[in-house]
């Protein structure tokens, strides 16, 4: 059976600790331009219902009621939950218009409801929702797609997650972050063990089928021994996935981070060792690692698709439908259709000007050259699977892949001799020292990199 084990070495992730992407997407959000726009979306919607895929459908819902000083996500900070209203008027409008460019028999194999809080909507919105999306769309009826949702604990109660299984969602990630109460002070995020456990025991009651808890390090007042408290406190709850994040300080990007004193953040030594803590603590509780921040059971089905090959990598994080293209609505979501990413305008009041001038809110976007899609085909295998197999990736993209990637092959040597990887003549395999810094492996096969300055996260 394939190795999904992991060598945590603090000498290798220092020496390759540089900024670099996540890879929801290739080429990244700092290639997309306002030459793409709702026309170039109609075509590759066109080209898209010819190939017959499954769909997957992706739904923004921005709003918060407190803001998270570490935050990055986009979103609208409000008490006043009357704003759903004139939000939602708008995304079934959009829901109607993006309805009509599909073929009606193609399947939902993937649905996702993300934000800022989706729960801030009422109970009777999130009917709602749910109902214009299945005039509109070919839902599943049988549990067999893969449905999620973000959930913030504050957000929810049992009857909540009742109310959602019932509406068909069958995944769930929780936002818990870290349960220590000065972190949570320090952060702006108050929230009971006791909520996030009433959540997390409703999702199981009411039959979700993977529930993730995502978490935070580098966050002010975080220690080794301080994570490992919460961290402990869920793997007794046993959760099938845990995703645990990096916090990226970027003040300059994200104002609210400011608020936040860098003094109190944990240093980059005590970081790694936290880093380091938590994944010798979820190996002994029985996790394997996906890959970036990504955990799971050995049953769970991201897990599973690894092991066979099939994982893919997509805006949500990871995924077992690799061939779906992506419908997203809602402001400043991202669709995926066929050879193109396209962006929906961020800004509720241009967003809703769109709409209501009759027209799709797309706002930049790009058009993926032949050379994109190789890369990007490479990226998301690496991502996913950790291996390469060349002469499959030359077969279906008619090429000789020693020839193609040159350059990167005789890049990644010094890499090899850091035992991050191995390398033959048909096959790259990275290694369990390696899948830490699998960004900078995948780094290695970005055309864009280098060229175009742009700001991103440190790998670790
Ligand atoms: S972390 Fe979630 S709940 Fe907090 S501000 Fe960001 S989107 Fe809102």
């Amino acid at each position: 059976m394939k190795t999904q084990s992991i060598e945590f070495d603090a000498g290798l992730i220092e020496k390759y600790n540089r900024a670099g992407p996540r890879y929801t997407s290739y080429p990244t959000a700092v290639q997309f331009t306002d030459a793409f726009g709702p026309e170039d979306y109609r075509a590759a919607a066109e080209r898209s219902n010819a190939s017959g895929r499954d769909l997957s459908l992706y739904f923004h819902i921005p709003f918060c009621d407190t803001v998270c000083f570490y935050c990055a996500c986009n979103k609208v900070w409000t008490r006043d939950r009357s704003r759903t209203t004139p939000y939602l008027d708008r995304l079934f409008r959009e829901i109607e218009m993006q309805g009509a460019l599909f073929d009606p028999a193609r399947r939902v194999a993937q649905l996702h409801w993300g934000g800022g809080t989706p729960t801030f909507i009422s109970h009777d919105e999130m009917k709602a929702l749910m109902e214009k999306t299945r005039a509109h769309f070919n839902l599943l009826e049988d549990d067999s797609g893969e449905y999620s949702i973000e959930i913030d604990p504050r957000e929810a109660t049992a009857e909540t997650v009742r109310l959602l299984r019932d509406l068909g969602f069958n995944r769930m990630s929780l936002g818990v972050q870290d349960f220590n109460p000065q972190v949570q002070k320090a952060v702006n995020r108050i929230q009971s063990e006791e909520e996030t456990f009433e959540v997390l025991h409703a999702a199981r009651e009411a039959g979700f089928k993977s529930i993730n808890v995502d978490l935070i390090y580098g966050l002010p007042y975080q220690t080794r021994e301080s994570f490992l408290e919460t961290l402990d406190r869920l793997i007794a709850v046993a959760p099938d996935r845990f995703s645990v994040f990096n916090y990226a300080h970027l003040p300059e990007l994200f104002p609210t981070q400011k608020r936040m004193d860098p003094a109190k953040m944990p240093s980059p030594e005590e970081k790694l060792a936290i880093l380091s803590a938590t994944i010798d603590h979820l190996t002994e509780a029985g996790y394997v690692y996906i890959g970036m921040d990504h955990f799971a059971k050995p049953d769970d089905e991201l897990a599973v698709a690894q092991r066979a090959g099939t994982l893919y990598r997509n805006f949500q994080g990871y995924s077992t439908h690799a061939d779906c293209d992506l419908v997203a609505m809602g402001a400043t979501s991202i669709s995926l259709m066929d050879n193109t990413y396209a962006q929906n305008l961020k800004d509720l009041p241009d967003y809703y000007a769109r709409i209501d001038a009759g027209e799709l809110a797309i706002f930049r976007g790009v058009t993926l050259s032949r050379d994109d899609e190789i890369r990007r085909d490479v990226i998301m295998k690496l991502m996913s699977n950790f291996e390469l197999d060349f002469a499959a990736l030359g077969r279906q993209w008619g090429i000789d892949f020693n020839d193609y990637f040159a350059d990167a092959l005789a890049a990644l040597e010094e890499m090899e001799a850091d035992g991050l990887l191995t390398l033959s003549a048909d096959r790259l395999e990275v290694q369990p020292r390696g899948r830490l810094l699998i960004r900078n492996i995948a780094m290695v096969f970005d055309a864009y990199l280098n060229r175009k300055p742009a700001r991103y996260s440190r790998v670790i």
